[in-house]
């Protein structure tokens, strides 16, 4: 089906993108084992959809891919889609495995600079085909956010995540449950929307371009970033067998409560060695909820002194696909550290500038 872009302040056009993952898989009557279907019939599948008033097409990745096999240049493929057919369509859905949509909205969220309509990430914990699958839920009401318009303009122009009761700003996500339903959750950003019987849209939450401005797509990431996690007893040779990986460009750093470290010297200088070096570190916490303040304890201020960058409340998923799309973008080590300090798509908050 093909769906021209609709200029119909009640009907939308939507391209369903599906990347793979659970929700477009149905069991083989034969074997009785899961197998991705062809979305060229998505109708059969998912009889509700005759009843959604807005246009769609779909269009999916061949082969499907497990979230888990999804990186750079996959990310680089969606943004490719949505840039390509960015005129002719309203919004779009993206369908995607679970375990690493966090990273997806998130890398999606940089690559996609000036985006002005919807890009609805969802899946499913039950693929589409079984009786109890949360995946129909979720992909209608992704369609309906997606085609959402106020005097003909988008009611959510972000990258955002669509999973049971809520609709998340993509960049602020996290997956914390593998069992339930309940999948996704923004522990620092208020949820864009609430998913009940009626989708009651936070207006307030939603990030609104100043002016709607040409999409611009950016391709590059740099996969040369690690995250870091500390833990009691971390000894110098880990620490420092890690920062020596070749051509390692930037490393998120999760670090304790409230952006806490060991206050060996050892420690201070081997970051500090790899700091001057030109890798870029950056200070996340383990905690789900909260923000780095390294300026509170003495290791956190000489932290910042061997140049070590505060990453506030920013998720791990986002710091790191953030990391790669600066790097990419061809920048030195210091305007990616000027970066790393700013929020660029409403992916952190900064509440005291004494950090940096
Ligand atoms: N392993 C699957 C994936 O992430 C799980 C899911 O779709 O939820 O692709």
């Amino acid at each position: 089906m093909t769906s021209p872009y609709s200029s119909n302040q009640e009907i939308a056009s939507i391209l369903i993108i599906y990347t793979g993952g659970t929700i477009g898989m149905v069991e083989d009557p034969k074997t009785g084992s899961l197998a991705p279907f062809n979305f060229q019939h998505l109708v059969d599948h998912v009889p509700e959809l005759k009843e959604v008033k807005h246009l769609y097409t779909s269009i999916q990745f061949d082969p499907p891919l497990d979230s888990s096999q999804i990186g750079p240049q996959d990310w680089t493929k969606m943004v490719k889609t949505i840039a390509d057919n960015y005129d002719k369509y309203d919004g779009f859905v993206i369908l995607h495995g679970t375990d690493t949509m966090a990273y997806t909205a998130s890398a999606l969220s940089f690559m996609l600079e000036n985006l002005s309509k919807p890009v609805v990430i969802t899946g499913s914990q039950l693929p589409i085909g079984r009786f109890r699958t949360d995946g129909k839920e979720n992909l209608i009401t992704s369609i309906e956010i997606a085609a959402a318009k106020k005097n003909n303009i988008a009611t959510v122009p972000e990258v955002c995540i669509c999973f049971q009761e809520y609709l998340l700003r993509g960049n602020r996500c996290k997956k914390v449950n593998a069992d339930y339903f309940e999948a996704f959750e923004s522990f620092n950003y208020p949820p864009l929307a609430h998913i009940g019987v009626e989708i009651e849209i936070d207006e307030e939450y939603v990030y609104k371009p100043a002016t709607i401005k040409p999409l611009t797509p950016h391709y590059n990431m740099e996969p040369n970033v690690i995250v870091l996690k500390l833990l009691p007893g971390i000894t110098p040779e880990t620490l420092k067998g890690m920062l020596s990986i070749p051509n390692l460009k930037g490393v998120v750093m999760e670090t304790f409560g409230v952006g806490n470290a060991p206050s060996f010297p050892w420690f201070i200088d081997i970051l500090k060695e790899a700091s001057d070096r030109g890798i870029v570190i950056v200070n996340v916490t383990q905690c789900m909820i909260g923000s780095v303040a390294m300026a509170i304890y003495d290791t956190g201020s000489a932290m910042i002194d061997a140049g070590i960058i505060s990453g506030y409340d920013i998720t791990t998923e986002s710091a790191v696909t953030k990391m790669m799309y600066l790097f990419g973008e061809g920048y030195s080590p210091d305007k990616v550290r000027e970066y790393m300090k700013c929020s660029l798509i409403g992916e952190m908050t900064i509440h005291d500038t004494k950090e940096n």
